[in-house]
């Protein structure tokens, strides 16, 4: 686990905050990019600095339930049961908002997405500042920052960063639309779709990448704004790696990322036992995650970052089985990526 930094230090952050600035901080997820919700000039600069589409709405971060009732018209039975099993957790609420919240946090709709993180950084400073609309601390097409690292490459140092080490998860929240029936999953995440139906007894839905896609572009308001905007195209294209083009495929590629992994007894590529160890060469790098998936999660947005960096032309992906749903959220990131 992360170490917080000292009091003092995490206190002069929240001070920051209440300032009116934004900060990005560190969360189970991935890193966020804050500022103090009820602030609609502070929030005003999250979507100035990411290049974000004003009709894309934040998730709110709270540290308790009682914290959500503040923006929250109503928490249900529902929605607190959740809360009490999933949080502090990777589980991002949407519900009808009390009229107070700020049209620029929600873009103007009726909901709020509420979540509360489970992070010692960030919940220390929702404690001193109050609640903090966040989203990726990535620009806008780039994607979610799991190392401060990304942050810098996206921001310099345009904006504080509290350093928290690399995020425990590496995919964002799953998104739960608790405003709508059936209650509907618009984003997948660690969170899965048998868990919550187990907590709350009823069926909950879970958009489709394709679905999601297809509400996009039918005209129909799509559920969650976030879903009509392409997500992060690499510069190197993302495709799927076909079987028969192990062990080494075209040599005349520009420069491959592949991400593998099936474990194969036999096979001479897999020197490195530790999962996410890399073997390189001048242009072509292979990852093998052994059927580590959470591993291949948390490592995907960096790698992805590291392909565009070396300007490699492709990133191809060995496919796996979508019959364990907790590689939901991991397959949802990947198609996006293609474009699929
Ligand atoms: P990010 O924090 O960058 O991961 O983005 C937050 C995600 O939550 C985006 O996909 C938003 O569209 C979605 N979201 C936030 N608030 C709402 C809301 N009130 N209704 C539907 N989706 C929302
Ligand atoms: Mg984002």
């Amino acid at each position: 686990m992360i170490d917080t930094q000292p009091d003092i230090s995490l206190s002069r952050y929240a001070e920051v905050l209440r300032k009116g600035s934004v900060i990005a901080f560190p969360t189970e997820t991935v890193y966020g990019l804050g500022a103090d919700a009820w602030n609609a000039d502070a929030v005003a600069r999250i979507f100035e600095l990411k290049g974000r589409p004003p009709d894309n709405p934040l998730i709110v971060h709270v540290n308790s339930i009682d914290m959500a009732g503040t923006l929250a018209a109503e928490i249900s039975e529902d929605a607190r049961r959740l809360m009490e099993r999933f949080w502090p957790g990777p589980l991002a609420l949407i519900l009808p908002k009390r009229p107070e919240v700020l049209d620029i946090v929600t873009a103007g709709l009726p909901t709020v997405a509420i979540r509360m993180p489970d992070h010692p950084i960030p919940l220390r400073l929702i404690e001193e500042a109050g609640p903090i609309a966040a989203p990726s601390a990535n620009t806008s097409g780039r994607p979610s920052p799991t190392r401060t690292e990304h942050v810098r490459q996206d921001f310099g140092s345009e904006v504080p960063i509290i350093e928290g080490g690399s995020c425990q998860y590496g995919l964002e929240s799953t998104v739960l639309d608790l405003s709508i029936r059936p209650y509907t999953i618009l984003r997948p995440g660690h969170i899965t779709q048998s868990e919550l139906e187990q907590e709350l007894r009823q069926p909950v839905r879970l958009i489709s990448t394709h679905s999601v896609k297809l509400t996009g572009m039918s005209g129909d308001a799509p559920r969650s704004p976030g879903m009509k905007y392409t997500h992060y195209a690499p510069d190197a294209r993302v495709r799927w790696m076909q079987p028969d083009e192990l062990p080494w495929p075209d040599p005349t590629t520009h420069g491959t990322l592949y991400l593998m992994h099936r474990i194969r007894p036999d096979d001479t590529l897999h020197t490195e036992r530790r999962p996410g160890k890399s073997r390189q060469s001048e242009n072509r790098q292979i990852i093998q995650y052994r059927e580590n998936y959470s591993e291949m999660g948390r490592d995907l947005y960096d790698r992805f970052r590291m392909a565009d960096l070396k300007r490699f032309s492709e990133i191809a992906i060995e496919p796996f089985s979508d019959s364990d749903e907790a590689v939901e959220a991991l397959l949802n990131r990947i198609r996006k990526a293609i474009g699929d």
